[in-house]
C-alpha cells in the first residue's frame, strides 16, 4: 500500500504515520524527520535544507523530490506512508511522474484536520529527543523522567521551528503551498477527511475504518 497523509504541522501526522505504518507494516518516510536526520550528519542535503527549516519556509522542491525518491527507492516492497511529503503540488505531480514510471501509484489520501489553537498547542508543547527521534507533549505526552527521553536516555529539546514564532510562518506556508494538494489529490483519488482534534487512539481508529476497507479490497 502506498498511503499519503496531509495535514497542517500539528495535525498528528507523525503519531498517526506511526500507527499506521505498525498496522499495515509499511514503511514510515517522514520527510521532516530525514531532513533532521540529514542535518545532524551534516550533509550536502542538511546544509542546503537549515535555513529554510529554521524560518517556517518550505525546502526547495527539487532537494525534497531527489530526496524522497531515495527514500522510497530503499522502502520496503509492501509500502510507505508519506508523512510531510509531498507539501506543494509540483512535489505531487513529481512523487505521481515517479510512481508511474514504475507502473505504480498512491492508493490512498487521508487529510488531517485540526484547529488552530490545538495545533498552536501541540507544537509548542512539543519536546523532542535529538538523538532517536520520540517526540514528547509536556502536557499530554510527558516522558517518565522530566526532560529526559524515555527510549534513549538523551535530554529532550524544543525543535527551534517549533517556537511560537515560527509556527505562525510555517502555518502560513501551509495554508499558501501545501493545502492547495488535498485538491489536486481530490481530482483524481478519494481523499477521506479526519478530523484530528480528537485524541490520538479515537483518531487512529477512524483512519483505521477507511485504511482497513480499502485494504480488504486491495487484498
Ligand atoms: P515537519 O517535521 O514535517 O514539520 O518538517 C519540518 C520542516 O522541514 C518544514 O517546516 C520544512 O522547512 C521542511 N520540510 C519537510 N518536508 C518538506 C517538503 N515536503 N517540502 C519542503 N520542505 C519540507
Amino acid at each position: 500500500m502506498k498511503i499519503v497523509l496531509l495535514g497542517p504541522p500539528g495535525s498528528g501526522k507523525g503519531t498517526q504515520c506511526k500507527k499506521i505504518a505498525e498496522r499495515f507494516s509499511v514503511q514510515h518516510l517522514s520527510s521532516g524527520d530525514i531532513l533532521r536526520q540529514e542535518r545532524a550528519k551534516k550533509t550536502e542535503f542538511g546544509k542546503k535544507a537549515q535555513s529554510y527549516m529554521d524560518s517556517g519556509a518550505l525546502v526547495p522542491d527539487e532537494v525534497i523530490v531527489e530526496m524522497m525518491t531515495a527514500a522510497m527507492e530503499k522502502a520496503s516492497t509492501k509500502g510507505f506512508v508519506l508523512d510531510g511529503f509531498p507539501r506543494t503540488i509540483n512535489q505531487a505531480q513529481k512523487l505521481d511522474a515517479t510512481l508511474k514510471r514504475r507502473g505504480q501509484k498512491i492508493d490512498a489520501v487521508l487529510n488531517l484536520d485540526a484547529n488552530e489553537e490545538i495545533i498552536v498547542k501541540r507544537i509548542t508543547g512539543r519536546r523532542s529527543c535529538p538523538n532517536c527521534g520520540a517526540v514528547y507533549h509536556i502536557q499530554n505526552m510527558k516522558p517518565k523522567i522530566d526532560g529526559v527521553c524515555d527510549k534513549c536516555g538523551s535530554s529532550l529539546v524544543q525543535r527551534p521551528d517549533d517556537k511560537e514564532e515560527v509556527v505562525k510562518n510555517r502555518l502560513k506556508t501551509y495554508y499558501a503551498q501545501t493545502a492547495p494538494v488535498i485538491d489536486y489529490y481530490k481530482a483524481n483519488i478519494v481523499v477521506y477527511n479526519i478530523d484530528s482534534n480528537k485524541d490520538p487512539d479515537e483518531v487512529a481508529s477512524v483512519m483505521f475504518e477507511k485504511l482497513d476497507a480499502f485494504s480488504g479490497i486491495q487484498r
